[in-house]
């Protein structure tokens, strides 16, 4: 069975349901770990602040993106809808540090299904808020529109900078990881998808 910090069984993980407490105790032992003391000044209400954040930033667990989605009937059906430099910060799920960039995401309607331009941007939030890589986040945001809205195609394309890259390790300020994802139409038809592709990177 597992232990926890504290010697006692650890009561079962349960995916999907946050608790204050464990955070709470685990920023304690972190603190203690690194050799700081957890009751100084300064740092006493450092893991009752840090389990507040956590609320925040890993709202996505546990969470389907599918269910943002509403589907409006449009006939808009051979046009690309692209919603690029979606703004989002995650946490790299190996250092737990947070990487940050942008998501730009287009597709092709089908069925005349498309949905509202925000739901994109909600979906790249809720996606982004769980501990991540960059490329399953990347896969993820592809896989769903594809899912909820049954599309011709989509083509996700995430940049993002990586705290675990510039500030330990290599220590490379600046560079960018840049990951797509590619389905249906955009995958079989190269001139479908460059022209997705350069309305993504024109400036
Ligand atoms: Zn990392």
């Amino acid at each position: 069975m597992p232990i926890a910090a504290n010697g006692k069984p650890a009561p079962p993980v349960r995916i999907g349901k946050r608790d204050p407490e464990k955070i709470k105790q685990a920023i304690r032992l972190l603190l203690e770990g690194i050799g700081e003391d957890p009751d100084r000044e300064g740092l006493r209400e450092t893991p009752d602040r840090v389990a507040r954040m956590c609320e925040e930033i890993y709202a996505g667990i546990g969470q389907d993106p599918v269910t943002i989605f509403k589907v409006l009937k449009e006939p808009h059906d051979d046009e690309i809808v692209l919603v690029k430099d979606i703004s989002f910060t995650s946490m790299c799920e190996h250092h737990l540090l947070p990487f940050s960039g942008k998501a730009h995401v287009a597709y092709l309607p089908g069925g005349s299904r498309i949905t509202g331009i925000s739901k994109l941007a909600r979906v790249v939030d809720m996606i982004a808020r769980r501990p991540q890589v960059q490329e399953r986040m990347t896969t993820e945001v592809a896989e769903c529109l594809m899912k909820a809205l049954r599309p011709k195609g989509v083509i996700a394309v995430i940049e993002a900078e990586h705290m675990c890259m510039t500030m330990r390790g290599v220590k490379k300020p600046g560079s960018k990881v840049t990951t797509s994802v590619v389905r249906g139409c955009f995958r079989k038809n190269p001139a479908t998808r460059s022209e997705a592709l350069s309305l993504i990177f024109q400036r």
